[in-house]
Parts: structure tokens; C-alpha cells; sequence
């Protein structure tokens, strides 16, 4: 049976690890890390993911300012909030939350944020140093999968990775990634997408196969090698009568049949999700300190 690799464990580590941190800063009389995040409109799913971004910095003993923007904001006036933040000395760390509004062009928006700022890792600055293997600020995803292949100290080092699904914020930083003279990485990396031909046959070559490809239990049991290390980005709601709540929550991977075969294997819930405001409070910390740019 496969050890199962756990987010929500790992995930509050790291959390702790960067409380004690703050703590210590606090006791030296140095600066408290603080996070602004702006909010544009009130789409239910955002408002729930930046609360809980604040709560988070609250735990950990950042400060945190909540901008919060009419879904009618003009671009012009979300870029000059995202000015207004660049110019505050104060203030560390800078995400916007995702998505915007149809008028509101987020390429424009991304590439406005101070790369020293930008704690999401978005902008062309900080992708471009993630791919040279520069000093930067791993985007959340991404992130939290090195760091949990990290903690549970998965060799990666000459093993075939196969990564289902390109998208720009998991499955291209991924293959990127995993490629890197660094560890984790040091793989032969191939990524494939929904033009991939036989992708069973390749995802079966992987001694760590990495899905995000956004189907619910996509990847079966005949596409994994016995004995690969299993890393399921997706996450799905899929009707359930039987539980209370009348859904349950699934990946990208049939868990019960992969689990088996697989050497290691993150689940969904509780895997790479609770990984990533973890990553947002490390990354904001790095800003703090002056780490990343200095
Ligand atoms: P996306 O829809 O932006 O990209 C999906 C990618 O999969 C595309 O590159 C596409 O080419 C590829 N693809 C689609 N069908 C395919 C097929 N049949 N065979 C091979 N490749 C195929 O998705 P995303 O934003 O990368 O998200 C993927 C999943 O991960 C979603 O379920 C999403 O909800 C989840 N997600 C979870 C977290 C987290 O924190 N746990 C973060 C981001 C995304």
C-alpha cells in the first residue's frame, strides 16, 4: 500500500515553521511581514479563498490588508491600486485575487505587480526566473508540490516524470520544475495535453506521474506503474447521495484503485490543496526578508 502523503499535515508545519519565525522577528523588534490582497467584485468562491488567505496571515502573525473593489472598478483604477501598493513601503507582498472581470485584462493586471511583490509568482519577471533557476517566488502550486516531494523525501533525481496537463499555473512550472539542476528535480521530464497520443502508454512510463488535467478520476490503475509515486492536482465535487452534504470531493486519479499499486500518493482532499496558502505565507515571508531580491 502506497504511503499516502499528507497536505493538511505538511501544510500546517510549514505554518508553524514560519510562526515561529515571525515570532522571532517580533522579538527582535524587526518588521512584520504583511500581505495585501485585492478583491475585485463578490463571486462567493473568491471572497471564501481570500478569507481564508487573512485568517491564515492572522494565525501566523502577519498583517494583512483586504482591499476589496467593485466588480464595476475600471482597469485603469485597479492598476493604479496595484501602484498604490508597489509604492507602500510597508506592505511585503501583493496577490490579486483571480478571476477578474471580463473588461479587465489580467495579463495587463499581472504584469503591473512589483516582481519583489509578487508572492503569487505570476508575473513574466518571476516565471522567467523560476525557468532560469533563479532565486524566486514558486507560484502555489507548483510550490507546495516540490515541498511535500521534499518532506517526504521522494528521490527524484534520474526518474521519469510524466506531467498530464499544461496549464500555465500547474502543469508547464511543473514540467519546468521537475527538469531543473536541483532537487526536487533532475528529471526526464515529458509533458503531455489533450493532443497527446497514447497517453496511457506514456503516463504507464512514469516513475512519478503528476495530473492535472481537470477530469474527475481521469488516471486508472492500467495507466500508473507499479510502484510510481502518484501526485493528483485535480479537484472535483461529484454528487454523492450518500453523504450528508450530498457531494464528495475526488481528483484527477481513481484514488482506491491507484492507491494500491502506487509506492506514494497524495489524496484529494487533505493533499496538494491545503499546500498552497502555506506556499503564499512562505513566499510573503521571503519578500519580507529581502530574500528573493535583495
Ligand atoms: P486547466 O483546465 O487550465 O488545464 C488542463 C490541462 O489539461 C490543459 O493543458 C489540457 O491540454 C490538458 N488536458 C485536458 N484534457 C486532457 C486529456 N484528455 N489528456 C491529456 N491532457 C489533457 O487546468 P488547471 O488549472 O491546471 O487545473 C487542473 C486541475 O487541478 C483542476 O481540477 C483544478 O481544479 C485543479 N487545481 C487544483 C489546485 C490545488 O490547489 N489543489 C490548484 C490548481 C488547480
Amino acid at each position: 500500500m502506497a504511503v499516502r502523503i499528507d497536505g493538511k499535515i505538511t501544510s500546517e508545519e510549514i505554518k508553524d515553521e514560519i510562526a515561529s519565525r515571525v515570532a522571532e522577528i517580533k522579538a527582535q523588534g524587526g518588521k512584520i511581514p504583511h500581505l495585501a490582497a485585492i478583491l475585485v467584485g463578490n463571486n462567493g468562491a473568491s471572497q471564501t479563498y481570500v478569507g481564508a488567505k487573512v485568517k491564515a496571515c492572522e494565525k501566523v502573525g502577519f498583517q494583512s490588508t483586504l482591499v476589496m473593489l467593485k466588480d464595476t472598478v475600471s482597469e485603469a483604477d485597479l492598476l493604479g491600486e496595484i501602484q498604490r501598493v508597489n509604492e507602500n513601503a510597508d506592505i511585503d507582498g501583493l496577490i490579486v485575487q483571480l478571476p477578474l472581470p471580463k473588461h479587465i485584462s489580467v495579463e495587463k493586471v499581472t504584469a503591473k505587480i512589483l516582481p519583489e511583490k509578487d508572492v503569487d509568482g505570476f508575473t513574466p519577471a518571476n516565471v522567467g526566473r523560476m525557468a532560469l533557476n533563479w532565486p524566486t517566488y514558486i507560484s502555489a502550486t507548483p510550490f507546495g508540490i516540490l515541498e511535500l516531494l521534499k518532506r517526504y523525501q521522494i528521490e527524484t533525481s534520474g526518474k521519469h516524470c510524466v506531467v498530464i496537463g499544461r496549464s500555465l499555473i500547474v502543469g508547464s512550472p511543473m514540467s519546468i520544475l521537475m527538469a531543473r539542476n536541483d532537487n526536487p528535480g533532475n528529471c526526464t521530464v515529458t509533458i503531455t495535453h489533450s493532443r497527446t497520443k497514447n497517453l496511457g502508454e506514456v503516463a504507464k512510463s512514469a516513475d512519478i506521474l503528476i495530473v492535472a488535467l481537470g477530469k474527475p478520476e481521469f488516471v486508472t490503475a492500467e495507466m500508473v506503474k507499479p510502484g510510481a509515486v502518484v501526485i493528483d492536482v485535480g479537484i472535483h465535487r461529484i454528487e454523492d447521495a450518500s453523504r450528508k452534504s450530498g457531494y464528495r470531493l475526488v481528483g484527477d486519479v481513481k484514488f482506491d484503485e491507484v492507491e494500491p499499486i502506487a509506492s506514494a500518493i497524495t489524496p484529494v482532499p487533505g493533499g496538494v490543496g491545503p499546500m498552497t496558502i502555506a506556499a503564499l505565507l512562505y513566499n510573503t515571508l521571503l519578500a519580507s526578508e529581502k530574500k528573493i531580491y535583495s
